[in-house]
């Protein structure tokens, strides 16, 4: 017989456990099924397991670490009674209620049956597409500096992208490189002030501006990467032996492709709040949001996904 839980989140990112803290003080007995420890796309805990320290977080003066951050809402949400399983959801039928979810992809059986979803699965790095890119992934090729950047010491290392992430992971891995250089597309960033200034200031970063990469070089490990310079179009070889991609992301919907509405660019539509087209099925966190995009704002999306879920449910008679 399948578990059956009045709410089940899918995802232990700051929504999904902020949906967790909020569901299970509302007696709500949520079940959280959290990701899978080996994965980079949707470990528990989500892209705050790979950062380093957060700033920004309301409440933080003096910064925490993304992992601190995520086992700190951990434990708030155990505190109040929610269930926490490390695992992956393989499968979700929304097309009936009670929803059916699939723990393993071989049964036939649903795992567990639930009144409401939160869907809270974020979303997870995009990739260049450009040849030895794959091949040499997690061969000198990361998308995780605070993962793998200690691999680095007296490197000289690529960041790719201009936005927050790229200047981030760059800012980190000066500790261990000894040169860290930002390939950006433009020559101007998308990163936020405060981050360029940093990143100006660093005599360890470099900018190659107006740079698309075009193939990473190497048999069995990073050995270079050749680019174009997109004002000229002439070809060149970066020298590195690491290269960090930090080009953004895509939101993890696979799901509930198929099922429910999602944008042009592949985000989960919500309308007001956290409502999807579909009855009792909600959404919170970066899997919906392609503007804002910050820990703060997963976590008051969550919230408000707890308090839509709690009312429907309450409508409902569940
Ligand atoms: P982002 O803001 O979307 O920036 C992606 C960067 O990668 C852009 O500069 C983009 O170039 C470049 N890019 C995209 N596709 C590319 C491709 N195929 N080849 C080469 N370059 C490519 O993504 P993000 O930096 O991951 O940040 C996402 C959100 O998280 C943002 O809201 C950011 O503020 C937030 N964030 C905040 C912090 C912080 O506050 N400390 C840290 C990390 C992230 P163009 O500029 O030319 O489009």
């Amino acid at each position: 017989m399948p578990i059956h839980t009045r709410v089940l989140i899918i995802g232990s990112g700051p929504a999904g456990l902020t949906a967790a803290i909020y569901t299970s003080r509302a007696q709500l007995s949520p079940l959280v099924i959290e990701g899978e420890p080996s994965s980079t796309s949707d470990q528990p805990g989500g892209q705050l397991m790979l950062t380093t320290d957060i700033e920004n977080f309301p409440g933080f003066p003096e910064a925490i670490s993304g992992p601190e951050l995520m086992t700190n809402m951990r434990a708030q949400a155990l505190r109040f009674g929610a269930e926490l399983l490390v695992d992956k959801v393989q499968r979700l039928d929304t097309t009936r209620r009670p929803f059916r979810a699939w723990l393993s992809s071989d049964a036939e059986e649903p795992g567990i049956t639930a009144d409401a979803v939160i869907l809270a699965t974020g979303a997870q790095s995009l990739m260049m597409d450009v040849p030895g890119e794959a091949r040499l992934l997690s061969h000198g090729l990361s998308t995780c500096a605070t993962c793998d950047g200690f691999f680095f010491r007296g490197h000289d290392i690529a960041v790719v992208g201009g936005g927050d992430s790229a200047l981030e992971e760059a800012l980190f891995l000066t500790r261990f490189a000894t040169s860290v250089t930002i390939v950006h597309r433009r020559d101007t960033l998308r990163a936020s002030k405060i981050m360029q200034e940093r990143a100006f200031a660093n005599e360890k970063i470099r900018f190659a501006w107006n740079t698309q990469v075009l193939e990473v070089l190497g048999d069995s490990k990073v050995e270079g990467l050749r680019v174009r310079d997109t004002l000229n179009n002439e070809e060149r070889v970066l020298s590195v032996t690491g290269v960090f991609v930090a080009i953004g992301h895509i939101p993890n919907t696979t799901l509930v492709t198929g099922q429910v509405d999602l944008a042009e660019n592949g985000y989960v539509r919500t309308g007001v709040g956290s409502f999807t087209n579909i009855e009792g099925l909600f959404a919170a966190g970066d899997v919906q949001d392609d503007v804002y995009r910050q820990a703060v704002t997963s976590a008051g999306s969550g919230c408000i996904a707890a308090i839509d879920a709690e009312r429907w449910l309450e409508a409902q008679g569940l």
